[in-house]
């Protein structure tokens, strides 16, 4: 299967950590989420070993929480010991609420509102990652009023395009994030963010992007990134400690993608920036890293109950499930790719190919197209793989379809993550 974690069991269903999809399907209902959870743990100790062994001490990853966002994420956070990447206040208070310390958290975004920034200096935020100086006179002048200094970060576009989809795009220079290295607005903006008397400059930021399988615009990124610490050092004296290289690996969706080792990934970046270093002369800064998606895709599926069925004569079959877009937009945005599967009868013959459609009043409403799996019969179980990032935390209540319940599988059995939403919880902000 795609990955170790999924499994078909004697009587032919898909299971995940060993746990029978249609079992949960039914104890549970549909649709619903399942995340397996020694393979979240897994990915964040991969990640926080290989940064600690590549990139020397006081390296970490932060978890882009965008990715899967709920209290119980960031409590696995805290045990795990790794640090998190947050971009609103509202993922900032899920943290707090969860317990997590959010000094070793990076609060981002490209509109950080006045509330915002105090909201996160109340807070104890890590380090704000500056995304204009605008918003940077709002965070010294917050601080002034509070009598602090904020440690922050200026993110910086390096000017790289990782041949990935345009929508998870970010570090070329026509960008809505960050500060472009080679218009000379970086430089400007080190020496005004210098000028700061409440602002204490700590390091730069780069995220070039999404599902990124390359290591090549990763080593681009960071050669860029590693010239231009040097490069500002000789024209200010400034040197950075802090060198924050973004997310964006690759996670394998579909069985043509390859399944990254992300250990090695790390070992071969860091063999190369460290041969940077050396170059450019200047002293070691922490690296950090802001793994989302493959912390969290790769530890879920979700499980959706077939219902019409359509064959459309010189045309083409769709399947009909009760989810869809209102919990996973990603297909309907971008046209992304995921493996489905009838979890009820994984053995048996794949030969109906069809578009598996969602079920609001909206023909983009798709969660793939082309798949090939048995005909499915109304109300057998449906399984749509790798769904741990971007869909819950993208869900929405289109056409009021309650969110989905999320369960986790752990060695003592299944436990409930996220509820499910109920009709009361569609109208209590309702007048
Ligand atoms: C989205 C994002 C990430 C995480 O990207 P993944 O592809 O999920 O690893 C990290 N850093 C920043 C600034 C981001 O916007």
């Amino acid at each position: 299967m795609l990955h170790e974690n999924l499994t078909i069991n004697d009587l032919g269903h898909l299971c995940i950590a060993g746990a029978d999809t249609l079992l949960l399907a039914q104890k549970h209902g549909t649709p619903l989420m399942v995340m397996d959870e020694q393979r979240i743990r897994r990915n964040f100790q991969i990640y926080k070993g290989a940064m600690a062994k590549y990139f020397g001490e006081g390296s970490f990853p932060a978890f882009a929480s965008k990715s899967f966002s709920c209290k119980y994420i960031y409590r696995l956070a805290r045990e795990e010991n790794v640090g998190i990447d947050i971009v609103s206040s509202g993922e900032l208070y899920t943290a707090l609420e969860a317990g997590f310390n959010v000094e070793k958290s990076f609060f981002h975004g490209n509109n950080k509102t006045d509330f915002d920034i105090e909201y996160g200096i109340d807070n104890g935020v890590g380090h704000f990652v500056v995304d204009n100086m605008t918003e940077l006179d709002s965070i010294d002048r917050i601080a002034r009023k509070k009598g602090i200094i904020q440690p922050v970060i200026l993110r910086l576009t390096p000017g790289i395009d990782p041949h990935t989809h345009a929508s998870i795009t970010t570090g070329q220079v026509d960008s809505k994030f960050g500060i472009a290295i080679e218009t000379g607005q970086a430089d400007d903006a080190v020496r005004y963010t210098l000028s700061k008397a409440n602002i204490r400059l700590d390091g730069f930021h780069c995220h070039i992007g999404s599902q990124i399988f390359d290591i090549k615009p990763f080593c681009d990124a960071a050669r860029l990134m590693i010239k231009y610490i040097a490069e500002i050092k000789e024209k200010t004296g400034y040197e950075a400690g802090i060198l924050n290289l973004g997310g964006g690996f690759g996670v394998r969706y579909i069985p043509s993608q390859p399944e990254l080792d992300y250990e090695e990934f790390i070992r071969l970046i860091s063999e190369f920036i460290n041969l940077e270093i050396e170059a450019s002369k200047i002293k070691r800064p922490i690296i950090i890293m802001e793994p989302g998606r493959s912390i969290v895709a790769d530890s879920c599926l979700t499980l959706y109950t077939v219902g019409g069925t359509k064959e459309i004569p010189g045309f083409k079959n769709y399947v009909s499930v009760d989810g869809g877009m209102p919990d996973n937009p990603r297909y309907a945005l971008y046209q992304s790719d995921y493996t489905v599967c009838l979890a009820s009868r994984m053995n048996d013959k794949n030969d109906f190919k069809c578009t598996v459609a969602g079920r609001c009043c909206e023909s983009g409403d798709l969660l793939q197209e082309n798949v090939d799996i048995p005909k499915p019969q109304r109300g057998e179980i449906l399984a749509v793989l790798v769904t741990g990032a971007y869909n819950y935390s993208m869900a929405s209540n289109y056409n009021r379809i309650p969110r989905p319940k999320v369960v986790g599988i752990r060695d003592t059995g299944d436990f409930e993550i996220i509820r499910r939403e109920t009709f009361a919880d569609l109208t209590k902000n309702d007048l």
